[in-house]
């Protein structure tokens, strides 16, 4: 794969992240005909599921992701099945085997994770921010480009306001906990017209996002989360990828 069909390799901790986090990015990749990977560490049967049970709800959101990942154009969504909620606390060298077969085996140009601050906190997008960028360190030369996403402060703030103030993630009632902490973005990837489609992929994951404010935008909303925020990691190789194509430089005034 060369600079103009490379290969994205997403690495997330749940089914959703993909949709809520990179969306637009992996719709505009994938619509300049480069291959897109997603990987889910787990199966999300953690998440809130009064009707369901931990494997009936992993199995829903395994299939929701698998759904997302055609919305938006990917190639692959892959589903580990590393403990939801606990991967902080799982074995570290187990999780970068995982992580090192992936690379190993889809060869990507980049890789696409989570910032520090695991869009809000979450202990195990945090987790997953650790175990990547220690995996893609440990290649040295043989390292793809690694990028974080974060996401831009206010825009969840934006979307529970369309909202008339609902949740965007059920259980989650502070929106401006997305985005707060999150190391100053090197690139900002605008979806442009690809906003809708990264709302659609967010609504195949029926069991999250049903009953949350992004059920409740209309398509032309969609702009609301049309800018995504990525900082190029100290690690990983170096060269020009498809995301500074794509991408901007953040506004002076928010750099
Ligand atoms: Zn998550």
């Amino acid at each position: 794969m060369g600079p103009d069909a490379p290969t994205i390799l997403g690495i997330f901790a749940h089914p959703d992240d993909e949709s809520l986090a990179c969306g637009g990015l992996i719709a505009r990749a994938a619509a300049l005909s480069a291959r897109v990977v997603l990987v889910s560490l787990t199966r999300g049967e953690g998440g809130p599921a009064p009707e369901s049970d931990a494997a009936a709800l992993a199995a829903q959101r395994s299939e929701e992701f698998k759904a997302a990942a055609r919305v938006l154009g990917a190639e692959a969504a892959v589903v580990l099945d590393h403990a939801d909620g606990m991967l902080p606390w799982l074995d570290h060298a187990a999780l970068e085997r995982d992580i090192r077969q992936l690379v190993a085996t889809h060869q990507p140009d980049v890789v696409v994770t989570f910032d520090a601050d695991g869009l809000y906190w979450h202990p195990d997008h945090i987790s997953v921010h650790e175990r990547v960028t220690a995996v893609v360190a440990a290649l040295g030369a043989a390292a793809p480009a690694l990028f974080y996403v974060s996401m831009p402060p206010g825009q969840m703030r934006a979307v529970a306001a369309r909202a008339g103030g609902a949740d965007v993630v059920p259980g989650l009632h502070d929106p401006d906990a997305f985005g707060a902490a999150a190391p100053p973005p090197t690139l900002v990837i605008d979806a442009g017209s690809l906003a809708a489609r990264k709302l659609a992929a967010i609504r195949c994951h029926v069991s999250q996002f049903a009953a949350s404010a992004f059920a409740m935008l209309t398509a032309d909303d969609a702009a609301l989360i049309a800018h995504e925020h990525y900082r190029r990691a100290d690690v990983g190789a170096a060269g020009l990828t498809l995301l500074d194509r794509i991408g901007t430089p953040p506004a002076r005034a928010s750099a």
